[in-house]
């Protein structure tokens, strides 16, 4: 039991904390960390010893317990077993992550490709590695939180335009010191929102101004693009993003993240990167498991054209009953509640009637902007998605959202 000493700011902090969690759980709003005890298909899992349906899965392309994914990472362990000696540039790299790499490389259109154990490790780690002080890195106003952190670590200087907006990134752009070296950092696709980066415009602009520009595939790779490919295939574009980012933890169904791109830029990555150096390498089972998968993307191209299909059927569908879906063009889906208590109170309506969706509140988005941020899946059939607008319009209902 801490008992905070006067003065003692990380007792306060902790304990600040504990008595929002409290006041939570008091009002039975507590979503925090729901176990989920078995996967029934993609679509839906037990949860609280029920079957509902899922929708708060970044599982996109339904591949989560694909039989050649799970085969390929079985296969994985029985030859390597369950860990890397460590570090990559010990006994930690083998044949399956140079062969990842190539397939990740290969599947973006680029020369080459570094893995590392986390997307968010990944972004630390890359922004870090290619700027520092005296430099500017630049960013939208709503990339994700591992983008922020590796700004920040850089020790650059950090400068933010408003989210998706042109005529600011031009402002920032003009306004970095003479001399100093940019990057910009922005993601394909905006975790809570759903929307698109306006890329060709931010590729123009950095060009104009002689910016690297990174991207952040995270919600983009697997989803957008023909063959999903993401971005870049998306818009039409070539190659035009410097830095090509993503994780395996969200279309593809393993863990890790990687950085695409030229030659040079990756093996001065491999060969600076503090990640890559100093943490552990990909486990086989992940590293054979994500290269499995990037080629089931391109051998079911399919389920690309189905989760397009489903996020029009669920995002219209939403639309049609009154909710506020924001800018979404994917398969994020925000579905606009207002303040945090009512982004709560939707949430229980729904996880009574077996739809699995859960809120998003402030600090994550700003106040009086809660949500609950529904994302769709190739693994959705239309029925399931008609189940469960059913369900969010009486919630919405019940709630006075719609
Ligand atoms: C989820 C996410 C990450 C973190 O990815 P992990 O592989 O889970 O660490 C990074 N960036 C964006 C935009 C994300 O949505």
């Amino acid at each position: 039991m801490i008992m905070p000493q006067d003065g003692d700011r990380i007792a306060q902090r902790i304990e600040a904390m504990l008595e929002r969690v409290n006041g939570i759980k008091a009002h039975e709003h507590y979503y925090f960390n729901q176990p989920v005890t078995e996967l029934r298909g993609g679509s839906r899992a037990i949860v609280r010893g029920r079957e509902m349906l899922m929708f708060a899965s970044y599982g996109y392309l339904g591949l989560l317990g694909h039989p050649r994914i799970n085969s390929a990472a079985k296969a994985a362990i029985d030859k390597y077993g369950t860990g890397t000696h460590g570090v990559r540039l010990l006994a930690g790299t083998l044949d399956l992550h140079i062969e990842l790499e190539a397939a990740i490389a290969s599947f973006k259109h680029a020369e080459d490709a570094v893995c590392f154990s986390s997307d968010y490790v990944t972004n630390l780690t890359a922004i870090s590695t290619l700027v520092g002080r005296n430099d500017a890195v630049i960013c939208d106003k709503l990339d994700h939180a591992s983008i922020v952190d590796g700004c920040i670590l850089s020790g650059a200087d950090f400068l933010r335009f408003r989210h998706n907006d042109m005529n600011d990134l031009e402002r920032v752009l003009r306004k970095v010191e003479p001399g100093a070296s940019k990057l910009v950092v922005v993601d394909a696709v905006f975790s809570m929102d759903g929307d698109i980066i306006d890329l060709p415009h931010v590729a123009r602009l950095c060009r104009e101004h002689g910016a690297w520009l990174m991207v952040d595939e995270a919600h983009s790779l697997g989803m957008l693009g023909k063959t999903g490919r993401g971005i870049e295939e998306h818009f039409g574009l070539g190659d035009v993003v410097d830095v090509k980012m993503g994780t395996l933890s969200k279309a593809i169904p393993s863990v890790g993240g990687y950085v695409a791109g030229k030659k040079e830029l990756i093996q001065y990555i491999k060969h600076v990167s503090r990640a890559f150096i100093f943490s552990a390498a990909l486990p086989p089972a992940q590293a054979a498991a994500a290269k499995a998968a990037l080629e089931v993307i391109l051998d079911e191209p399919d389920r690309i054209e189905i989760l397009r299909r489903n996020a029009a059927q669920f995002i219209g569908g939403l639309k049609a009953l009154g909710f506020d879906t924001m800018n979404t063009e994917t398969a994020i889906v925000p579905v606009l509640c207002g303040p945090d208590e009512r982004a709560y109170e939707m949430v229980r309506a729904c996880q009574r009637e077996n739809v699995f969706a859960l809120p998003v509140v402030s600090p994550a988005v700003p106040d009086g902007t809660a949500r609950l941020r529904a994302t769709v899946t190739a693994a959705h059939s239309p029925d399931e998605i008609e189940q469960a607008l059913a369900v969010f319009e009486s919630a919405g209902r019940k709630t006075g959202i719609i």
